[in-house]
């Protein structure tokens, strides 16, 4: 107990991966088949590769629900990279307002339409290196259009991925993109996608940012934040 206790760092990242989970991670695995069989893609609406592009660039700092408020009819105003390029900024920061964070996402979304429009032709890149040379898009959201829209095996470090693969003892580090190497290195390929979807629902049901449902949680057994909590 005391091992673990000096292993554990108040902000929920490790000193030390957690072995029982590295070794676990098809147990892991398949246990969030079980209990989320459901949760297998993103929960942002969207129909095609940009519009899940601009979605994802919305949802920082907000959360899906609240975007699927807003992009109905933002998709309806603005139809094809060359719309959003076009937009007026003051009223593209109104039309999407309630997402927060709204001066800095307008001013993404029209410039990395306006990257689409001039040097992809207007079509949204179908690769990680592309898509992140993209005003305003990283890792994270180049992995979300990947692994939605193109089929590609990609690990999505959002805050759910990334607060619970600390907990859990995957990883060691709080950068975001550090984290996404650390877990392909651990996770199979051919679950990288799949990791991320289900680690998501865990967070937003057991998982929870400020009250973990340790107790009740079926990955306790492999936990390194519930084995020292719970
Ligand atoms: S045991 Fe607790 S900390 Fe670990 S994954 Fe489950 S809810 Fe999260």
């Amino acid at each position: 107990m005391k091992n673990k206790r000096n292993i554990k760092k108040q902000n929920n990242t490790y000193r030390a991966v957690y072995e029982p989970a590295v070794k676990n991670i098809n147990k892991i695995l398949d246990i969030l088949d079980k209990e989320y069989p459901e949760a297998a893609s993103t929960s942002l609406k969207h129909k095609n590769a940009f519009q899940l592009l601009i979605a994802t660039i919305l949802s920082a700092q907000s959360t899906d629900k609240l975007v699927n408020k807003v992009t109905p009819s933002l998709f309806k105003k603005y139809k094809i990279p060359e719309d959003f390029a076009g937009a007026d900024l003051i009223e593209l920061q109104e039309d999407i307002k309630s997402t927060g964070f709204y001066r800095n996402k307008a001013k993404s979304i029209i410039n990395c339409s306006k990257d689409i429009a001039s040097k992809f032709g207007g079509i949204t890149p179908d690769n990680i290196e592309d898509l992140t040379t993209l005003h305003g898009v990283g890792r994270k959201t180049a992995n979300v259009v990947l692994a939605n829209i193109f089929g590609k095996q990609a690990i999505i470090v959002d805050t759910h991925v990334k607060r619970i693969s600390n907990r859990l003892g995957l990883t060691t580090n709080s950068d975001p993109v550090k984290i996404e190497f650390d877990l392909m290195k651990i996770v199979p390929e051919d679950s990288w996608s799949i990791y991320s979807h289900r680690i998501i629902a865990l967070g937003r049901t057991i998982c929870l940012a400020k009250k973990p449902k340790c107790p009740v949680c079926r990955l306790l057994k492999y936990c390194s934040y519930g084995q020292e909590n719970a």
